[in-house]
């Protein structure tokens, strides 16, 4: 089962993951393999730090939307496809819908010129489940600026409010266009509730 966590920043992907990995894989009895987006692999790793750089301020939006799906081919080759050909359950700390809504919709390169290049970066592969931590842009970067998600600073938390209030309408947009595959969560709840919900769609879905 592959299973891609998304959400805008702040929503709390990376710390529900950790909580969430552990309880799957006793539940389960099946071995659960957590990894990120962008990232996950040596080459997919250095294409992160490429575009995330604080001081690559000069980078293009289309060549920022080719690099995240170069390091998402990447990822998805070296790591995806063979622990999902081992049996494992995968969750991927975001996927293409990070591309369509930061890339296409926030950056203004386009959904469907982002959904192309990741529709050949992918092969057309698609997840089985995606959670979609749900959060007000503005609770989310909140959150961030707390210390509360527990990150380094990147180029991205340069963008403005109104930057990551589109992330989240395209991620709204996204939802109502994939209602089979997508599940909203409320992630302005308590970890704890957060994790909960995701585990028992988890374990409904990919049983
Ligand atoms: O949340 P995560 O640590 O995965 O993302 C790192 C940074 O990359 C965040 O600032 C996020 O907004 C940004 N990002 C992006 N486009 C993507 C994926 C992540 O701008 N497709
Ligand atoms: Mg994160």
């Amino acid at each position: 089962c592959f299973i891609t966590i998304e959400g805008p920043d702040g929503a709390g992907k990376t710390s529900v993951i950790q909580a969430l990995v552990p309880k799957l894989s006793a539940a389960l009895q099946q071995e659960v393999m957590a990894t990120r987006e962008p990232g996950g692999s040596r080459i997919a790793e250095k294409i992160r730090e490429l575009i995330l750089d604080p001081e690559h301020t000069e980078m293009d939006e289309r060549t920022e939307a080719l690099l995240y799906a170069a390091g998402r081919r990447q990822h998805l080759v070296e790591k995806v496809i063979p622990a999902l050909e081992q049996g494992q359950i995968v969750i991927s700390d975001r996927f293409v819908d990070s591309s369509l809504a930061y890339q296409g919709w926030a950056r203004g390169v386009g959904m469907k010129e982002v959904a192309a290049i990741n529709a050949f970066a992918t092969e057309n592969m698609s997840p089985d489940l995606t959670l979609y931590l749900d959060i007000e842009a503005k609770e989310g970067l909140a959150r961030i600026q707390k210390g509360k998600a527990d990150r380094q600073y990147d180029r991205l938390d340069q963008e403005e409010l109104a930057f990551h209030e589109k992330v989240r309408d395209a991620y709204l947009l996204l939802l109502k266009e994939n209602p089979e595959r997508i599940v909203a969560i409320d992630a302005s709840q308590t970890l704890e509730k957060v994790v909960q919900e995701c585990y028992t769609v988890i374990m409904k879905q990919c049983n």
